[in-house]
């Protein structure tokens, strides 16, 4: 009897070379095979009539070889092969496909799969259809003639699974259509359910052995549209399995979180007065909302684990400065960790301006300090003479003592790094910014017993709110999903690559009116096998040939620190009217005054990023434009991208349609972002299941009670640890 622990390799038909084809595929045990879901099924139990084809539809035709040959075009050799039920006949085209003439004799009989189109005549056809010899098996395994029958049976009159062939076409859908139902009848069928009762009963869901077999093998009466979409009773139960226990983990780890000493701030008067002392502005009824969600978890004695997202020029920035004073009226230090010098020098300079009537000390620490002054800003952090302590990620996280850390804000932290939360459970693992957070925080609560300080992180990445909430489910989120006053949105035009001397006019005309511009390209310099406009040419030309009488600047990664200063500097000063830039300006640049955004190459970008690019522009009064000149050619998908940018200027909008066109697994950057990959769930397709299983891992996690025992507990949380130690090498969870 096999179980679902037991290796592949003692399934029959597998041996140690199958089996090693098989891992590659992240295929080890029976329970990895039997999750190899099918990624199509073929309705072979009523299959098409060819009399009944319609032109446009996807079909699965059984029907016999009647005759095949190859004819050779100037271009390519085409292999036709005509099929027929009685007297009713169907024509198939393979493109360069001579290899095929051998494989097909007169009378045998196949399943095809494609799409069903009509040729120059009207005549229904289909072109390069996925095709079976249906009774044939001579595939490795070496069945014997009683199997041979068997498996054939498998093949019609049914509803046929259809798998993804793997170890180069060696292992083909046949092949797994017979190896997994063969686990399946010798699986031990007496199988543990982990999955607490009454959650079963929540969402009535399927055993795990009834699933199993539905998935494979549905029933005749199995509704078609279901299984096409994953939305069959097995399918969500397996689905439903596989979210449960990642978000089972995400919750014992947040309370875990909850349980670990903090410090609980007081906002007595003092807090409170200079936090209204400071602001420059009425805060948005989203930012009071999210300061008071901070100012909570800051009071409580358990360590905050925020993270605060909201869209580029939501105005994030007042919200960790009023956070940092909480921390610094209580006689602590607060850390704000920036991810580029610019921007850990912008916030430096908007921190003294805005916390000036404070009277605090505040430092800066970053790369371009020469020795002697890393070495000095390192002791008065240590001596505690400065409170609030500004750099960059790297600096800040390298063994940077503290006399009394109580705050950590991490800003603009990037999607990537913000998925690496799930990673960075496993505590070895503080590679990322998010990390540099915790290891700060340890570093600096040597003399404070063991309490942890709060971390803020903050994001302009907006990640959809149920993907958020469910995914980070062991931080908590606020959202600032409020724009400050007076914002017009920007003018957003995708303009063709010859009508840039009207751009450049626009532009001349904006400048004139007393405004400042950026101009942004894809790259810094000019590569002779492409023909992609760069920032440093570009801006020869600008501000010789184009706008000689204006001052055109020149931002890139490859300055020094100095430069990138120095020209930061006079931009925000408006002694610099045009910005020749890279993506280096893509976060938190804030200079309120500039109001129009080139964008070149712009359907070289990604969505998100020129969603944070155009965040630059839009932050005043004034209405701005983003003008995205498109290169001469453009794929269908950059198409798309400018059209949404054109359409939309909610990030979350954005975001959604981003995630739709990339799918998760680039959105996210699934490896890096340290996100486990799904071995049956999506969770673009499943937010729903997601969300269910949140709710009910928190629903387990709060018992014992009258509907869940302690038992049905330990044994979800024994299987929430078996499955998340191999996958996700979470070592420590729970
Ligand atoms: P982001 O969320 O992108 O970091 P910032 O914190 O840089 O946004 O804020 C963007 C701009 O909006 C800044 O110029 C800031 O001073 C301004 N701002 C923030 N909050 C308000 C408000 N409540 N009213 C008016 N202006 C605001
Ligand atoms: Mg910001």
């Amino acid at each position: 009897m096999l179980e679902p622990s037991t290796p592949v390799q003692f399934v029959k038909g597998i041996g140690p070379r199958l089996a090693e084809v098989l891992a590659a595929k992240g295929i080890a045990t029976v329970d990895d095979l039997l999750h190899y879901l099918p990624f199509r099924y073929e309705d072979r139990l009523n299959p098409r009539s060819v009399s009944e084809l319609r032109a446009g539809e996807m079909a699965t035709v059984i029907a016999e070889v009647r005759n095949s040959g190859v004819f050779r075009t100037r271009r390519m050799a085409i292999f036709q092969l005509t099929v027929g039920q009685g007297t009713s006949k169907l024509k198939c085209l393979w493109f360069n496909a001579a290899y095929l003439q051998d494989k097909f004799q007169p009378g045998q009989m196949l399943a095809l799969y494609g799409k069903v189109e009509a040729d120059r005549d009207g005549r229904l056809q289909i072109m390069q259809p996925q095709f079976e010899v249906l009774g044939d098996i001579n595939e490795p395994g070496g069945a014997d003639e009683a199997e041979k029958k068997a498996a054939a049976s498998l093949e019609v009159g049914r509803i046929v699974p259809i798998y993804e062939s793997t170890g180069q076409g060696k292992l083909s859908p046949r092949w797994f259509r017979r190896i997994i139902r063969w686990t399946l009848e010798n699986l031990n069928p007496c199988l543990p359910d982990p999955v607490p009762a009454a959650v079963r009963k929540h969402l009535s869901l399927l055993s795990p052995n009834k699933a199993l077999w539905q998935v494979h093998w549905p029933d005749p009466g199995e509704s078609f549209t279901d299984l096409q979409t994953s939305r069959t009773p097995a399918h969500i139960r397996l689905i439903f399995d596989e979210l449960f226990f990642i978000e089972l983990g995400l919750e014992l780890k947040r309370r875990e979180q909850k349980a670990q000493t903090g410090i609980a701030f007081r906002l007595e008067k003092n807090v409170r007065e200079a936090i209204k002392k400071i602001l420059p502005f009425h805060p948005t009824a989203a930012q009071k909302r999210v300061l008071k969600e901070i100012a909570t978890d800051m009071q409580a004695a358990s360590p905050m684990r925020r993270l605060l997202q909201g869209d580029v020029g939501s105005g994030k920035t007042i919200v960790a400065f009023q956070a940092a004073i909480i921390a610094i009226e209580n006689g602590y230090q607060a850390a704000l960790m920036a991810p580029t010098e610019i921007l850990a020098q912008q916030h430096y300079f908007s921190a003294r301006q805005i916390l000036e009537k404070t009277g605090y000390r505040i430092g800066l620490l970053t790369g371009s300090l020469d020795q002697v002054q890393k070495r000095n800003a390192r002791r008065h952090i240590a001596q505690g003479n400065v409170q609030l302590v500004i750099g960059t990620h790297a600096l800040i996280q390298d063994r940077v003592e503290f006399k009394k850390l109580g705050l950590v804000i991490v800003d603009e932290q990037h999607r990537f790094g913000v998925m690496q939360r799930l990673k960075l459970m496993r505590r070895a693992s503080v590679d990322d910014t998010m990390g540099a957070g915790d290891s700060l925080a340890r570093s600096g609560t040597k003399d404070l017993l063991d309490a942890e300080p709060d971390v803020l992180v903050m994001t302009a990445t907006p990640i959809p709110r149920t993907l958020a909430l469910t995914l980070y489910g062991d931080l908590d989120v606020s959202i600032l999903d409020e724009l400050p006053p007076g914002r017009t949105p920007v003018v957003t035009r995708s303009v063709p690559n010859d009508r840039s001397p009207e751009v450049w006019d626009f532009m001349r005309k904006q400048i004139e009116a007393g405004h400042q511009a950026y101009v942004v390209y894809p790259v810094i310099e000019e590569n002779e096998e492409t023909e992609v406009k760069a920032a440093k040419q570009m801006h020869r030309q600008l501000r010789e040939k184009i706008f000689p009488s204006l001052h055109v600047g020149l931002l890139h990664g490859r300055l020094d620190s100095a430069e990138k200063e120095h020209v930061m500097r006079e931009f925000q000063q408006g002694k610099i009217e045009i910005l020749v830039a890279t993506t280096v300006i893509e976060v938190g640049v804030d200079v309120p005054n500039a109001t129009i955004m080139v964008v070149e190459h712009a359907d070289r970008f990604g969505l998100a990023q020129l969603h944070q690019l155009r965040g630059r522009i839009g932050r005043g009064a004034a209405k701005s434009y983003c003008l995205l000149i498109r290169g001469n050619k453009v794929s269908e998908e950059g198409e798309r991208r400018l059209d949404a940018m054109v359409r939309s200027n909610d990030g979350f909008q954005i975001a959604e349609l981003d995630l739709e066109l990339r799918g998760p697994g680039e959105f996210f950057g699934t490896k890096q972002a340290g996100i486990p990959s799904f071995r049956v769930a999506n969770i673009i397709r499943d937010r729903e299941l997601l969300e269910a299983a949140k709710r009910e891992a928190a629903f387990v996690i709060s018992g014992p009670n009258t509907e869940v025992s302690k038992d049905e507990i330990d044994r979800a949380l024994r299987e929430m640890r078996a499955r998340w130690s191999p996958t996700y090498g979470l070592v420590e969870v729970g």
